[in-house]
């Protein structure tokens, strides 16, 4: 089964990204939905946060870290910024392959739409 993010991660498919590690990939979301719109994803293709098992959490909090240290190179750690992940169709998910979004640079509204 195709996944655009397997494609990101595996440079399948061209994105603009930020930073690689072994087991993430952060770049810009293609939709921006905020003057700064990134998106953090495990390389390794989980569908939504309801497959992430216990042995997954140290993944997890890398992504949460890698988000936050991406929020801070560009400046935006005392501003502030929203982390959120969305899952299944209530959630408004519409890729089936875990990420994370980092939204930057205006005021976010509460509650969310
Ligand atoms: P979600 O609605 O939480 O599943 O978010 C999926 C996000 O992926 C949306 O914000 C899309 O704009 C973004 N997106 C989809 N395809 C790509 C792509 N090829 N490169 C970057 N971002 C993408
Ligand atoms: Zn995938």
């Amino acid at each position: 089964m195709s996944c655009i993010f397997c494609d990101v991660a595996e440079g399948r498919t061209s994105a603009r990204i930020i930073r690689e590690a072994d087991d993430l990939v952060a770049f810009y979301d293609i939709n921006a939905q905020a003057p700064v719109h990134i998106l953090v994803i495990p390389k390794r293709h989980i569908p939504t946060i309801n497959d992430v098992k216990a042995d997954d959490a140290v993944l997890i909090g890398k992504m949460v870290l890698l988000a936050r240290e991406i929020m801070e190179e560009q400046g935006y750690d005392r501003k502030g910024y929203r982390l959120v992940m969305n899952c299944n169709n209530d959630g408004g998910q519409t890729v089936y392959h875990l990420h994370l979004h980092a939204l930057a640079g205006r005021w976010m509204s509460w509650p969310p739409g």
